[in-house]
């Protein structure tokens, strides 16, 4: 082990950060997953929280029954109203990184009001995600409610063709559940997973129970369920190599997608 260390040391002081040799001795090290006992979920902003009441309370009511089972990173999404302030800041000529942190001010909004409804059980929500108290709440209550939108702000790299931020709360609760090295992640939406096609506005959506990333884009689904950035994320992941997507109105589904049973799409790595 001091072998390995000094061996990296010194091609770090000597060669480029992108030498060959140096990233094989940076790999060496043993696998380290930070939260290896939590989960990851995400609850959807347009596809479950927008719902408002009906579907939010049972949600939050499996949440607290779950989660004397299970340690749980709830990341939100952001939905509508962040369209709404996307539709009108492009209009505006805005760039992408201003259009971020309108995205991330409308997830904050969600986890603020998630974790309003779940103090009576001792559960907060944290302003980052990025551990700060996020173990001690862990250990304490097994819950806490973060924000899904990652911190890029004004330093997001933007997309091409587009001033839509690429990375939004799906690629956000994804990163986090892949750094801290959880047991899964697990995104909570409106439809059973993914279909061959939106079943919202096609007839003929046949359901797909599991499928690869790459099998995903042959099939031209890449920008479909999940933000399109994502697959890449999960494709070149070192911990979380499978996610699945759940139906969040259905109720149980969350519990048993805990539990390791297969009920919506399970997307695949390789
Ligand atoms: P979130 O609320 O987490 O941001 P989204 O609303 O962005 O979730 O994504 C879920 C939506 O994706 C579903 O409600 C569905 O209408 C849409 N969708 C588009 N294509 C597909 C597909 N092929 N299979 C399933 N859902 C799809
Ligand atoms: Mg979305």
């Amino acid at each position: 082990m001091a072998n390995t260390t000094s061996e990296l040391e010194t091609l770090l002081m000597q060669r480029s950060l992108t030498d060959p040799e140096l990233l094989a001795a940076a790999e060496k090290a043993a696998d380290y997953r930070i939260l290896p006992e939590a989960t990851v979920i995400k609850i959807g902003g347009q596809s479950v929280i927008d719902r408002g009441r009906s579907a939010v309370y049972p949600l939050v009511e499996e949440i607290v029954a779950v989660r004397k089972a299970h340690k749980l990173l709830i990341g939100t999404g952001a939905g509508t109203r962040a369209r709404h302030l996307y539709s009108i800041a492009a209009g505006l000529n805005l760039p992408a990184g201003v259009l971020s942190q309108l995205g991330a001010s409308v997830a904050s909004q969600n986890a603020e009001m998630i974790g309003q409804l779940l103090a009576k059980h001792g559960i907060s929500t944290v302003s980052n995600a990025g551990l700060s108290a996020v173990p001690l709440y862990l250990a304490e209550v097994n819950a806490v409610v973060f924000s899904g939108m990652p911190p890029y702000g004004l330093w997001v790299r933007p997309a091409a063709d587009t001033v839509i931020p690429p990375y939004r709360t799906d690629a956000g609760c994804f990163l986090v559940a892949e750094q801290f090295g959880t047991k899964a992640m697990i995104f909570v939406k409106d439809e059973n997973g993914l279909y061959t096609e939106n079943p919202k506005t096609s007839k003929n959506a046949t359901f797909i129970p599991k499928i690869s990333v790459d099998e995903m884009k042959a099939k031209g689904l890449h920008d479909s369920i999940l933000e399109f950035p994502m697959l890449d994320l999960l494709k070149s992941a070192k911990h979380v190599r499978e996610v699945q997507v759940i139906n969040g109105l259905v109720a149980g589904n969350l519990t048993r997608a805990l539990a390791g049973e297969h009920v919506g799409t399970i997307i695949t790595a390789s």
